[in-house]
């Protein structure tokens, strides 16, 4: 059967930049590789999710693999299970970070209160050494709960609630407030008002505060400070979740399904949904390892837009675009490949978005696919081609292109799937 390859292009789309002339980097760059595969095949735009809705990298690939918004495990669980940390069903996660904050007192509805303005989200010069340091001062054992904090890199980390799904709902909200020039967030409960996330959400508040007061007298803080450096005084929280994930890649698309990447986070999601991973830096090479694995959907991805878009340099994301391009050099019509080549989500090079919401060119190429209008790898060639998207729209449409789509309406099985199921029970006469 035809195998699917997706090279995937992480943070690829992009704003009409004026430093450009307003064209975006894609449109700026001298891409002749990709702009002849986008030229001979099928092309497009497609939104991760909703028009305008940014997502994060590990949200947005759920939804390219087939799932829906809501079996998304949380950043912390895919972060976990990428760092091999052991996470238990009865356990609770949230990732922490090391900050730097003023506690500044203020009036508020007739009382005088404290609040937490942030200095620095993640205190500079905090390693492993330091980290650990402070981590020793953490509460161990809180309100009956039993916390463990683990090393991540720089100034990330993990928490851990250990045996507290009986008492808790991770459902609860965060207290790094992501974005510049705001204080600490209170803890509260997310889209919903049950009793069990509320307990978490006093729980984290409780353990924070305990949290400021050991760090904020800390031998190593106070010699932080004489020597002219940032206390790493707050330990900022998110992104809360429990184990708890949805059925494997194969079992929701019909295809054995591998990644090569270089990244922890892609580690995380492959490994959360039981695909494949393959390390490989260098994209070229990553594309030739595609070629010699033998599984139906094979999924390449590089970081290297995106981490140029966060320089907010669009002539840098130029410039990653070029060297990128001439990986696709070799690249053409395969007989026994459907190339699909697309983004997870924009990440605008200017502005103070992380990433943004604008859609990304995509282009499905093989010796089944349409020829249309779009002849260049770019937001507005595409935006001349066939397909408008999102990102739960690639799966169906990869099944039906490799011919292993299925009738909507049969019934395989209990479930309903959109591939001709290889999983059934056959009827037995025993
Ligand atoms: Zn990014």
């Amino acid at each position: 059967m035809i195998k699917t390859m997706l090279f995937l292009l992480d943070g690829v789309g992009d704003r009409g930049q004026p430093s450009l002339g307003g064209l975006t980097p894609l449109q700026a760059a001298h891409c002749p590789n990709l702009d002849r595969i986008a030229k001979a095949g099928e092309t497009g735009l497609m939104v991760p999710f909703k028009p305008g809705i940014p997502l994060g990298t590990d949200q947005a690939h759920y939804l390219l693999f087939g799932y829906e918004p809501e079996e998304y495990p949380g950043r912390a669980v895919i972060d976990a299970i990428g760092e091999n940390l052991s996470l238990a069903a009865e356990d609770i996660i949230l990732r922490t970070s090391w900050a730097t904050v003023a506690h500044e007192s203020g009036r508020l509805e007739e009382k005088t209160i404290g609040s937490f303005v942030i200095r620095e989200r993640f205190t500079p010069g905090i390693g492993i050494k330091e980290a650990q340091t402070l981590a020793r001062a953490l509460p161990k054992e809180f309100g009956g709960v039993r916390a463990e904090w683990y090393f991540s890199h720089d100034s990330h980390g993990f928490l851990i609630l250990r045996n507290c799904i009986q008492r808790f709902d991770p459902q609860v909200s965060d207290t790094d407030p992501f974005y510049e020039g705001q204080r600490v967030m209170a803890c509260t409960p997310f889209e919903t008002t049950g009793e069990k996330a509320q307990a978490l959400a006093k729980w984290i508040n409780q353990y924070l505060l305990e949290t400021y007061r050991r760090l904020s007298e800390h031998p190593l803080n106070k010699e932080r400070q004489a020597a002219g450096a940032l206390p790493g005084n707050f330990l900022l929280t998110k992104w809360a979740g429990r184990l708890g994930l949805p059925e494997a890649f194969h079992l929701r698309n019909g295809m054995r399904g591998a990644v090569v990447g270089s990244s922890k986070l892609l580690k995380g999601v492959a490994a959360s949904l039981q695909m494949d991973y393959y390390e490989c830096g260098d994209y070229e090479e990553a594309i030739k390892l595609g070629h010699q694995l033998d599984y139906d959907y094979i999924h390449i991805h590089t970081k290297a837009p995106d981490t140029a878009a966060h320089t907010k340099r669009p002539q840098e994301k130029v410039r990653v675009l070029e060297a990128l391009d001439r990986a696709f050099a070799s690249l053409k019509v395969n007989e026994g490949y459907l190339y699909i080549i697309t983004g997870d989500h924009s990440t605008a090079s200017s502005g103070t978005l992380i990433h943004s919401g604008e859609s990304v060119p995509v282009v499905f190429l093989g010796d089944m696919t349409r020829r249309d209008l779009g002849d260049a790898f770019d937001e507005a060639a595409c935006g001349q081609g066939t397909h408008r998207i999102t990102a739960g729209d690639l799966m169906p449409i990869v099944l039906n292109l490799t011919d292993r789509a299925k009738l909507y309406h049969l019934r395989a099985g209990g479930k309903r799937r959109l591939y001709r199921a290889m999983h059934v029970a056959p009827l037995t006469d025993e």
